[in-house]
């Protein structure tokens, strides 16, 4: 690994959504968006929903986190997330559905809705069209 790279590494329960050397890389911090240049200090913080940026051989990306947790060591960011994507992988007619399952179940509010359940799964998809929308030519 270069003087001027670090390891980024993000992890499902199901796949490795990514693992390569990177410039740069912010992710959505629980208390605002953390940014990692290689050599950054020892940290762990939780995430929330979100946007991931990376800068990699010079060349900016981006993808969607459903929070989890971070940690920075030894010039390695790892993040571990129940679902991460590629903002080029997301299914934009998927996340419309679940935004309107999302969006019925939070307007019925039936005794045997979750609601913060349904309002991270608004979350997700709001999030997830944010973030397909901003990469479109
Ligand atoms: P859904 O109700 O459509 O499953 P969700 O927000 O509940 O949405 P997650 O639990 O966040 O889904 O993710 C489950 C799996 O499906 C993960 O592997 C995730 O990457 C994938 N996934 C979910 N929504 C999309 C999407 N719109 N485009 C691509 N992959 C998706």
């Amino acid at each position: 690994m270069a003087e001027s790279t670090q390891s980024l590494e993000v992890v499902t329960p199901q796949r490795k959504v990514f693992r390569d050397d990177v410039e740069f890389v912010v992710v959505p911090g629980a208390e605002g968006e953390l940014g990692f240049l290689p050599r950054h200090a020892p940290l762990v913080s939780t995430l929330k929903i979100g946007e991931i940026r990376v800068i990699h051989e010079g060349k900016r990306y981006k993808g969607f986190l459903a929070g989890g947790f971070v940690e920075v060591r030894d010039s390695r960011v790892t993040v571990f997330t129940r679902a991460a994507e590629r903002a080029e992988e997301i299914d934009r007619a998927r996340a419309e559905a679940a935004k309107e399952r999302a969006e019925k179940r939070l307007a019925a509010r039936t005794p045997d809705i979750d609601v913060a359940r349904a309002e991270f799964a608004l979350k997700r998809a709001l999030t997830r069209l944010k973030i397909s929308e901003s990469i479109k030519q």
